[in-house]
């Protein structure tokens, strides 16, 4: 493989020399001091986080915590009521109307209600983010191809949602979510509602993919089985705030906040 680009980064005190390959469009993502608020509720208060480029990074906490108001501000779906989402240095959250749109296609995302059209087959659905950016019929067509191929479900492309298992409909939204081909994939609770099972078989896929396309996976869970089979580094969230931070290894080994040990180790 060439190697054209490098990157240096500080992170946790470290000078971290990640070497790109060609092709690959690795992010990192940082949030600075953000809060949200819903009327009295703080959902989120004063977060900072960094994702490394091309890492596998887990959001957890108690339901309640925050994560998903998080997510949401990552993903710029929400905007905070203050502090700074970065994307690769450049200041995304102040974006607005197209160049807001634009930033938004370079991000897929995959929930645990799955989020597909019920009218339309499997093609229609991962076809769909194409059709709305206004693609060439052709080119969504050969897409459509490459992506069930990609989430192995080429043998089902003509099926409706109806008569898909969960493990096959999560693959739908996959593609689906892979379709504008994004630098990161964001996982709501992706694999909350499937059987163990199937959860391992998608997150050996969201693993498998995040290595071949290079793109950053973020994802929030409170499924700690996903947690340790997955994530490279984790951020533990307890009451709006992020307690602690590190490796999956130093979390798991060596818990530094009662948050952390209670999601681990208490069943
Ligand atoms: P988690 O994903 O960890 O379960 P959330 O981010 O969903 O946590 O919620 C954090 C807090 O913010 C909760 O108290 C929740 O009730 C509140 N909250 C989240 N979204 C909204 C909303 N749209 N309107 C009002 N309150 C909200």
């Amino acid at each position: 493989m060439l190697y054209t680009h490098t990157l240096q980064i500080s992170y946790n005190n470290c000078r971290v020399l990640f070497i790109k390959p060609t092709g690959a469009r690795w992010r990192m993502i940082r949030l600075s001091q953000i809060s949200k608020s819903y009327e009295l509720v703080e959902a989120v208060q004063r977060v900072d986080i960094t994702v490394p480029p091309g890492c596998i990074y887990g959001i957890i906490g108690r339901s309640g915590a925050g994560k998903s108001t998080l997510l949401r501000i990552m993903s710029l779906l929400e905007t905070p009521d203050s502090g700074e989402v970065y994307y690769a240095g450049e200041r995304v959250d102040t974006l607005r109307g197209r160049a807001l749109l634009e930033r938004r296609r370079k991000m897929g995302m995959i929930f645990q209600n799955f989020n597909l059209l019920g009218s339309r087959t499997v093609a229609g659905n991962i076809a769909y983010p194409l059709e709305i950016s206004g693609a060439p019929g052709k080119h969504i067509e050969r897409r459509v191809a490459e992506l069930v191929e990609m989430v192995g479900i080429a043998d089902k492309l003509k099926a409706r949602m109806r008569e898909l298992s969960g493990g096959q409909k999560q693959r739908v939204a996959i593609a689906r979510a892979l379709a504008a081909n994004p630098e990161v994939l964001f996982c709501d609770e992706a694999t909350s509602s499937l059987d163990p099972q199937t959860t391992r078989s998608i997150l050996a896929l969201i693993r498998d993919l995040q290595q071949r396309l290079k793109i950053t996976v973020v994802l929030i869970t409170h499924q700690m089985e996903v947690v340790r089979e997955i994530c490279q580094e984790v951020a533990v969230m307890d009451a709006a705030n992020i307690v602690e931070t590190g490796s999956i290894a130093a979390v798991l080994d060596s818990p530094k906040t009662t948050a952390a040990r209670e999601m681990f180790y208490v069943p």
